[in-house]
């Protein structure tokens, strides 16, 4: 630990000395990166952010790998450091909807490998948690290696434990940019240059960003806690509140820091069906709410340290607490409270706060490097719960170029900073999702749930169709992307003998159209609007090697040639799959996702770009439909001159040409395993494509497809889906893609490759296919092999063609024979299902290459 003034240049600046700017820099001294300085306003280590006067309740079940899995790093490197509390946590049911949600939990946290979940009785959960009413509760979910983290003490050990210098009292007043590179971070103390600089200043990260001129979607909000007066139900507790603090400045109000610092003797427990969660403090009691109207901070607004109060808190405002203003909550804090935890009714409450921490548009962190700022890093929206496990990650990511933990590489798709769309830096809307995402924390949120603000943002120019046509509209990337039409319902009839119920949770925002729309792609012709999927243009001298460098596969193509490829990682983790048509010497089109693709993807592309090639990243600059199904070339051809014959256009080649009077390119590939092109056409001229290939097809039975029959049907062939089934975390050998690597070409993440390839993979996706029921498999459920978790699904569907419902998931490479004998667990029930070789579907190819 170091108060000196900092200095004049450090190789890398980490602004904020909270749970995450502190894991930041330990992790890199440790993993050898040396002149590291963090700095902060506030005094060490009680700095005044979110992390010293947070409670530190640490429940590590999510169903999010990435949120389990850097939980558990975090639990289990501060309980080394002896920080840690590991008491368990107790979420407790007091609905029936909520007791199906903890049986969820079990089979996410078994799943992602946290030791021992279980479920509890009733009379389980008061052996462990005697203040609660037991007639009040139906059961709970333990995870027994759950706990709390004491924050100033780990704050401390941190500090204590890096070869980092630390600086309080030292306000970041600008960042100096030059030419898109960090080049300094500017002070009240002085000027710093430096190579890198770390944003891990939670509350405020929205302000940081505006000092490089960055619009981070961070929005800060109030949230509620209390500490009683010691109660006479926890006497047998030992309490040392008073002396926790001895010695520290403590900016604001004491109390708050000293009950934090005091450890729990029971389980931290929850009531999320009341948006409620509690911990003792030796012999009193905390007790944390979501449950009020979400109280929004101006993100700009963010104050400092005073008498009164820390720079993150606001006044307990009692009516948040005592009456219900939250939506979706009759029942004020209070009042549940009063019931669960009856011995809580009369008490006073010591210590009380509005604390304040942010949350994202999609609730998950913001991590890794701006795609506008070379060298600006950030570790932005992360609890303490996974704050340890974000540190190493991005300590690994900054030093050695592969984000991981020490069990693995990572999936970073859902986390990444430049996942964000292009509007989601405007204040308002980034504002509003998040008071959306704070007000559901504890809810249950329905599979495929969709928000009903912000709609209508981005459209492709077939909107005004698909409206016609009755699309049911859902939200990807901002985009209104259709998931069915109501004008095909007639198509379910036609195919009722091959469509099974869906019931259940699984069931749940499903129609028996999508499975229409499929069997009827497969029989006729179905137009999909792919204009929320990416173009990026790669064009200039030496676009041709470039491409080679950051693609697996071979670049060496004809113009007109149409090859699927990977970026990699150093590591060999798959940061994107991606198609690459040559359009001309030195001119490619790259074609990629939709949702966090463009800014991941392309901002990849752009980073690695030398001067003489040019990246634009298009995003809605072309709109594309899908032409698939038996019927498309017969449709293709009545609106074209060029000739669309097998022979004349092959598989996997692209030509540009005119459908109708539009220019497009057209490329021959197909997502979802039948005869088919995509057409790519300049956005304005949209509407005229779409009704060119309507009125040319009627006859032929061409019918628009939403992203429901997408799904199915490119499970059903096995097509991957990036930040689904393949991610950072699993290389291609591992995601079965060892057709789009050229071991005899040099590319980035080659060497990892190599290494892989010798060592041997462990682990192999690979379809399985439920024995005997028609249920869907949800993401994120265990499938077990004698009782024991040896995978989880990645993506589930039915397959309407082949009449199984269909799991996709990696299994240890002895497991992943085809007719190995499994089962699934899923919403309770365990499934008999059998691994399979894929594709499932129309394994000779002869339907998309006819
Ligand atoms: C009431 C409350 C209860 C919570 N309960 C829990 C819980 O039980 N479990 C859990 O896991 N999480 C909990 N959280 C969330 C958790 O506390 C935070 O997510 C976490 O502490 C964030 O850590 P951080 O390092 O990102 O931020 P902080 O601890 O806020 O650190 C950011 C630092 O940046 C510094 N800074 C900002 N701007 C500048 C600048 N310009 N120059 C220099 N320094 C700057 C600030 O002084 C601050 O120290 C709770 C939060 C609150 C408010």
């Amino acid at each position: 630990m170091s108060t000196e003034t900092p200095p004049s240049r450090a190789d890398t600046v980490v602004i904020g000395a909270g749970a995450v700017g502190c894991s930041v820099a330990y992790h890199l001294t440790e993993l050898g990166a040396e002149d590291v300085a963090v700095i902060d306003q506030g005094p060490l280590p009680v700095t005044g952010g979110s992390s010293v006067h947070a409670p530190g309740i640490m429940f590590q079940t999510s169903p999010s790998k990435i949120q389990t899995k850097t939980a558990y790093y975090t639990s289990r490197l501060l309980s080394d450091a002896g920080v840690y509390d590991e008491v368990g946590g107790i979420e407790v049911a007091r609905s029936e909807d909520r007791m199906d949600f903890l049986r969820r939990r079990t089979e996410w946290a078994t799943s992602y490998g946290l030791p021992e979940p279980q479920l509890l009785s009733p009379e389980e959960v008061t052996e462990h948690l005697p203040m609660v009413d037991e007639d009040e509760i139906l059961g709970g979910y333990y995870s027994p290696t759950d706990g709390r983290v004491d924050g100033i003490g780990a704050l401390q050990w941190y500090m204590e434990h890096s070869s980092a210098s630390f600086y309080g009292n030292t306000e970041v007043t600008d960042l100096d940019v030059e030419g898109g590179e960090i080049n300094a971070v500017e002070t009240d103390q002085g000027r710093i240059d430096c190579e890198r600089a770390v944003i891990a200043t939670n509350n405020w990260g929205y302000q940081t960003g505006q000092l490089a001129g960055l619009d981070l979607p961070i929005a800060p909000v109030e949230h509620q806690y209390v500490v009683t007066e010691p109660m006479d139900e926890l006497a047998d507790a030992e309490t040392s509140v008073g002396d926790n603090t001895t010695g520290l400045e403590v900016p604001g109000d004491r109390s708050i820091a000293e009950y934090m610092s005091e450890g729990p003797h029971q389980p931290v427990g929850r009531d999320q069906d009341h948006s409620l969660y509690f911990r003792t403090h030796g012999d009193a009691l905390g007790m944390g709410s979501y449950n009020h109207e979400t109280l929004s901070v101006d993100p700009e607004a963010m104050g400092k340290n005073s008498e009164e109060h820390q720079a993150s808190v606001r006044g307990f405002t009692k009516e948040h607490w005592e009456t219900p203003t939250h939506r979706g909550r009759d029942k004020s804090a209070k009042q549940a409270f009063d019931e669960l935890l009856p011995a809580t009714q009369d008490v006073e409450y010591e210590a009380t706060e509005n604390g304040i921490f942010v949350f994202t548009p999609d609730g998950m962190p913001a991590v890794g490097e701006t795609a506008q700022v070379d060298g600006l890093w950030t570790g932005l929206a992360i609890w303490w719960t996974h704050s340890g496990g974000y540190g190493r990650i991005l300590a690994e990511w900054m030093e050695n170029g592969t984000p991981r933990l020490p069990s693995g590489p990572v999936d970073t798709g859902g986390i990444h900073v430049r996942r964000f769309e292009p509007h989601a830096g405007e204040k308002d809307y980034f504002v509003d999702r998040g008071a959306k995402r704070y007000e559901q924390v504890y809810s249950i949120v329905e599979p495929r749930w969709q928000p009903d603000d912000h709609r209508g943002l981005r459209t492709s120019p077939f909107y005004h169709q698909q409206k016609e046509l009755g699309a049911e509209f859902y939200q990807s990337g901002g985009w209104e992307t259709p998931q069915w039409y109501e004008s095909n319902a007639d198509l379910v009839e036609k195919y009722e003998d091959r469509i099974p119920d869906q019931d259940g949770w699984q069931g749940i925002n499903r129609s028996k159209i999508e499975a229409a729309e499929h069997l009827h792609t497969r029989d006729k012709v179905s137009m999909f609007d792919m204009t929320t999927f990416s173009s990026i243009m790669v064009e200039g001298e030496g676009s041709q090697a470039f491409l080679q460098r950051v693609c697996s596969n071979d670049m060496d193509l004809e113009t007109g040639q149409v090859r699927y490829s990977l970026l990699l990682n150093e590591g060999g983790g798959i940061l994107a799959d991606i198609t690459v048509v040559k359009l001309d010497d030195e001119e490619f089109m790259v074609t990629t996702g939709g949702g966090n693709s463009p800014g991941i993807h392309g901002g990849h592309l752009t980073d690695e770009a030398p001067a003489t090639v040019s990246v634009h990243v298009e995003e809605g600059a072309k709109s594309t439909i899908g032409l698939w199904g038996p019927n498309a070339r017969l449709l293709l051809q009545r609106c074209t001159d060029a000739d669309v014959t097998n022979d004349g256009f092959p598989y996997f080649r692209a030509k540009q040409m005119y459908v109708g009077d539009v220019p497009v390119i057209a490329l021959r590939v197909s997502y979802v395993g039948e005869l088919g092109w995509e057409l790519w056409a300049p956005t304005e001229y949209g509407q005229r494509l779409w009704e060119t290939l309507q009125e040319a097809g009627e006859d032929l039975g061409v019918r628009p497809m939403g992203g429901g029959a997408l799904s199915s049907m490119r499970l059903e062939k096995g097509y991957r889906l990036w930040g689904t089934d393949i991610d950072t975390d699993s290389n291609p050998f591992e995601a079965g893609l060892p057709f789009a690597v050229d071991m005899d070409t040099e590319f980035i993440g080659k060497d990892a490759l190599e290494a892989a390839r010798e060592e041997g993979i462990d682990s192999k996706i690979t379809p399985l296919t439920l024995d005997d029921s028609t249920d869907i498999m949800l993401s994120g459920r265990p499938v077990l092999k004698d009782g024991e978790a040896i995978g989880y699904v990645q993506a589930g569907n039915y397959g309407y063609s082949i009449d199984k419902s269909i799991a996709y998931t990696y299994v240890p490479t002895e497991y992943a024979e085809a007719g190995t004998s499994v089962q699934i667990q899923c919403e309770g029930e365990t499934y008999d299902a059998t691994v399979r070789d894929e594709p499932l579907f129309d394994p000779a190819r002869e339907r998309i290459t006819k």
